[in-house]
């Protein structure tokens, strides 16, 4: 199933966000806030949340090596 807590959050919102008539959940930004359907393409190409993708793949970078670690230290 999902790996974190974090994940299974995102997953729960993301259903929501299908059940939902004009609203749209950006789960890289995680900003607890709802984006117009319209306005979601603006929001992908915005800056803010391009600085957002950056940080989440190098904090899903940092995850991934602390990772193998454990396995190495165990
Ligand atoms: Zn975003």
């Amino acid at each position: 199933m999902y790996k974190t807590e974090e994940e299974r959050l995102a997953a729960l919102r993301a259903s929501r966000n299908n059940s939902g008539k004009r609203e749209w959940y950006c789960n890289v930004c995680n900003n607890g806030k709802n984006y117009n359907i319209r306005g979601r393409t603006n929001h992908l190409k915005s800056q803010k949340h391009q600085m957002n993708l950056i940080i989440q793949s190098e904090k899903k970078t940092i995850q991934e090596k602390s990772f193998v670690n454990n396995l190495i230290f165990f």
